[in-house]
């Protein structure tokens, strides 16, 4: 017995590009952190170092400022920025 074949528009999925880059995103939020990297201890450099600051959210480098610096170091990376602005942190 042959196959009939539906007429019409073959089917297809419709998957928004937000969803699909939250997906992606997430995706690699998780890798982030689960490689996170070894932290620079600031209290063990020579005086006059730059200050190193790590996300909170996944632990990679969020910021590097002088050691008498006046601006409050940011406390998440870029990437955990951008989720955050999207209301996609989790
Ligand atoms: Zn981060």
């Amino acid at each position: 017995m042959p196959t009939k074949k539906a007429p019409g528009r073959p089917i297809r999925t419709l998957v928004p590009a937000t969803l699909e880059g939250m997906e992606v995103a997430l995706k690699a939020l998780a890798n982030r952190r689960a490689n996170r990297p070894e932290q620079i201890d600031n209290s063990r450099l020579y005086a006059g170092s730059d200050m190193y600051y790590y996300c909170i959210s996944c632990g990679h480098e969020s910021d590097v400022l002088p050691e008498c610096h006046v601006f409050r170091p940011k406390k998440l990376c870029r990437e955990c920025q951008a989720l955050k602005d999207l209301g996609w942190l989790v």
